[in-house]
């Protein structure tokens, strides 16, 4: 940053934002477009080529010279296509164009994008429609877009289209409360999300000298460093210079994109780290997050580093999620799930507390589904994870209160309560009503909910298409009820009292990490599906299928297409990890150890010529053992393969991905073990590849 350059005047420098609407549209056609965005009014198409025509100034002057629709396909990472502005007039010359049509709709070639059947490969048309409620933005001289992408059926294709569709589904039925209680005012209830990141940082050489690290974005080998986390010392411990530039450059890039980065410091595990914006609206959140995943990496290349966005990319050491934090706020900015000074007074609150729980309880699949990918399988479940278990945490004020309502026994206010350090110059603080759950997949963290189980690399998208449709169905059947009683305030307490009850099952603030809360929850009914494949295949249960269906957020065709897509991507990243395995097996750990051993092998020949009484008893143990750990890893190589060929011929994607991680998984894991028990036996010089000890302390 230069010294002249002020936070405030380069925050959404390169945003087409409320404000460059408001200084550079007609009045008629901003109040028009304003309009579409707050309230989520259809666009006007006679005021599209206004603001065609506006952007494209605007950007040209920003330094544009292309413009790009730009979408989120089934592919879990954005698109674009870039087209110049640019349009001939004859003689030789050209102007810089930019039409309402080009604004609002675009064909990108659709073939070669996943679409679970949906589109057969050779009906290749697409389309991609503007999204308003997300601002244009520019970068690296174009002018981005924000838009939908359906199927020429008209099918959604991406993840963004059934995301507005459940905010939409939300915001009715969440009006029709608070309509309830007296509110005349609010035009729009929006969901907001804030998406707090984790990754690490390694060295680009490192990176570079490992294949797995570079097919995969993880390790599959690797045996644990001397020294992993236990010290405790890297958590919010002072970042290094190169990791402090890098996100000084990181924080500044997504400041003139209007990303409000906020928060950033060292995670749990060496080389880990982590950034929180501030939070927004639930598509803007979406936005931004796969925006911040790209300059994450990109930025890093600048510094000689890889940013790796894996879930698990070493064994041994934490993994990197995504803490998912949802509200509901009304357009006048007020938080649905704050509880106030006395929530167990606050009906409003419990209500929609109340069909929160209800939401999690009855959809625990869903969210679970929505955070299961190969990747985050090696995460969950771990010691530093959330278990594959959905469960909620409240805390002790709302947990007594939820207890006393069940009960019907009364509720005296908790006092609040002060904490002196005993130090006079320091300030007593107010003690909050609940301690923090670290190891609960769901907290309620004092005016909204974290969704912890959402993996490092994955869109956010799917999980918050969960929540807010989820929670839509429990709010617009309260409203039901209590739109036709004639005693409001007899069915709303009999409503909240019968909610908590029913599904009182899915709270739980114990330790979730615990073997005994895995009994517990299976004798409680709560679903507990371990690996992705075994929660995909509940994707389109006759509930789901109701429930998007419901409230139009997905077909049951746009379903069918994604379960086929969770499998098939699943399938995909497990053919490419086995294949990597083999390859580094017999082309490079292989040649290694054997080099090795034929090396001790010529030292104990050489001693032994000198003399025949030399000890040579540790170069003989070593050859043996390694040998033997040798020819076992050739038998693991051929079990693997003969495994992998298998799941290569299964024509199904869902029966491979069974196959995967049934026959294929074990199969890499007894690989790799053996592997890692050479390399601890191995001299240093011949291992072909950086160590855990090397990359994750390097920086
Ligand atoms: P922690 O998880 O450590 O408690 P914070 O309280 O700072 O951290 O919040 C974490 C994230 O939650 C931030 O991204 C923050 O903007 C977001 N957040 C705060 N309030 C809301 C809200 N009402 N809706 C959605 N996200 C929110
Ligand atoms: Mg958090």
């Amino acid at each position: 940053m230069e010294k002249t350059e002020r936070i405030q005047d380069i925050f959404a420098s390169q945003v087409f934002s409320e404000d460059v609407m408001r200084e550079r549209l007609p009045k008629e056609v901003y109040k028009s477009l304003l309009n579409t965005i707050a309230n989520g009014k259809e666009i006007d198409a006679s005021i599209a080529d206004v603001v065609a025509g506006t952007m494209k100034d605007w950007a040209i002057e920003h330094g544009a010279t292309h413009f790009t629709h730009w979408f989120q396909p089934l592919t879990g990472v954005t698109a674009e296509k870039h087209d110049a502005f640019l349009s001939p007039v004859g003689h030789g010359k050209a102007i810089m164009e930019f039409s309402g049509k080009e604004l609002i709709k675009g064909e990108p070639d659709a073939s070669s994008f996943p679409s679970g059947g949906l589109r057969a490969t050779f009906e290749a048309r697409g389309y991609t429609a503007w999204d308003p409620a997300s601002y244009a933005f520019i970068k690296d001289g174009s002018l981005y877009i924000p838009t939908a992408f359906c199927s020429y059926g008209g099918e959604a294709l991406d993840t963004k289209t059934p995301l507005l569709r459940s905010m939409d589904a939300v915001n009715t039925a969440a009006l029709r409360i608070v309509r309830l209680f007296g509110d005349t005012v609010t035009q729009r209830v929006v969901s907001t999300v804030g998406a707090e990141q984790e990754y690490f940082l390694i060295d680009a050489e490192d990176f570079k000298a490992r294949r797995d690290l570079f097919y995969c974005g993880r390790t599959l080998f690797g045996a644990p460093a001397v020294k992993g986390q236990e010290l405790e010392d890297h958590y919010f411990g002072t970042l290094p210079t190169r990791v402090s530039a890098y996100m000084k450059e990181l924080d500044m890039e997504l400041w003139r994109l209007g990303i409000s980065a906020k928060t950033k410091h060292n995670e749990a595990a060496p080389a880990q780290h982590e950034l929180a914006p501030i939070f927004s609206t639930t598509n803007l959140a979406v936005d931004h997050n796969l925006l911040t995943m790209e300059y994450m990496r990109k930025i890093a290349e600048k510094y000689d580093m890889v940013c790796l966005l894996a879930e698990k990319p070493f064994e041994g050491i934490n993994g990197s999620g995504k803490h998912n934090n949802w509200s509901l706020s009304t357009d006048g900015g007020k938080n649905l799930f704050k509880p106030g000074k006395n929530p167990s007074e606050n009906k409003e609150f419990l209500l929609f507390l109340a069909a929160v729980i209800r939401a999690v309880d009855e959809y625990q699949d869903l969210l679970r589904i929505s955070a299961a990918t190969a990747g985050n399988d090696c995460r969950l479940g771990g010691h530093e994870a959330p278990p594959s278990i959905i469960s909620i945490f409240l805390g002790e004020e709302l947990d007594t209160i939820i207890k006393s309502i069940i009960e019907g026994s009364g509720y005296s206010k908790r006092d609040t309560k002060y904490m002196s350090l005993g130090v006079k110059s320091v300030p007593t603080i107010r003690q909050d009503t609940t301690d923090r759950n670290r190891t609960s997949p769901f907290a309620f963290t004092g005016n909204k909910f974290e969704f912890r189980m959402v993996g490092s690399s994955q869109n956010i998208a799917l999980s918050n298409i969960v929540l807010n449709t989820a929670v839509a169905e429990a709010l617009s059947d309260f409203a039901d009820k209590l739109e036709e009683t004639i005693d409001f305030g007899g069915t709303l307490d009999r409503l909240i009292t019968d909610t908590f009850k029913k599904h009182s099952r899915i709270l739980f603030s114990g330790n979730s990490y615990s073997k005994e809360w895995e009994e517990e929850a299976k004798e409680r009914g709560l679903s507990n599906f371990r690996t992705s494949p075994e929660a995909y295949a509940h994707f389109t249960d006759d509930k789901n299928i109701k429930l998007f269906g419901k409230f139009g957020v997905m077909s049951e065709t746009e379903m069918r297409s994604r379960r086929e897509i969770f499998f098939e991507s699943y399938r995909k990243i497990k053919n490419i990890e086995a294949r990597t395995m083999l390859e580094m097996t017999v082309r490079d750990i292989i040649p290694a150890v054997s080099k090795y051993v034929g090396a001790l092998s010529e030292s104990v020949n050489a001693k032994l010529a000198v003399s025949r009484s030399i000890n040579v008893s540790a170069e003989r143990d070593l050859i043996e053992k390694l040998s033997d750990l040798l020819a076992s890893t050739y038998e693991a190589y051929g079990a693997l393969e003969r495994v992998e060929k298998t799941a290569i011929s299964k024509s199904s994607d869902e029966e491979a991905a069974f196959y995967y991680k049934d026959s294929v998984i074990p199969r890499m894991d007894a690989l790799r073990k053996l592997v890692d028990s050479m390399e601890i036996l191995c001299a240093r010089e011949v291992w072909p590849m950086p160590t855990y000890g090397d990359i994750i302390f390097r920086i």
